[in-house]
């Protein structure tokens, strides 16, 4: 993903940038593996509503064919997404 820079105010869902801010690699290290639990989304039950990715305080959750997806590389395991999906398509597991 390319970092997102603010041109103009979107007005199409369509238009809405793959990821909140930046490219979270842009800003940040990536984590160093103290994470303990990740979120998993659910492809079926996922909607797409993009409730986890405005939440997300990282920016790490991202559109991906019509739905989301996580980078692991800097989501820090909070569990926000999963307290936000309503249609429980988000759970918590443990890292191996
Ligand atoms: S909040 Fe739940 S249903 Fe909505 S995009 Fe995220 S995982 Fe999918
Ligand atoms: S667990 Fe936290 S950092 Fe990771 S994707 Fe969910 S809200 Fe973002």
């Amino acid at each position: 993903m390319k970092p997102f820079l603010r041109e103009k105010i979107p007005v199409a869902l369509s238009e809405i940038p793959e990821t909140p801010a930046y490219e979270a690699g842009y800003l940040v290290t990536k984590n160093a593996g103290w994470r303990n639990i990740r979120p998993v989304i659910n492809k079926e039950m996922c909607v797409g509503c993009l409730q986890c990715y405005l939440y997300c305080p990282d920016g790490v959750i991202f559109k991906k064919d019509g739905k989301v997806a996580i980078d692991y590389d800097f989501c820090k395991g909070c569990g926000i997404c999963k307290r936000i999906c309503k249609l429980g398509a988000i759970e918590m597991e443990a890292e191996k």
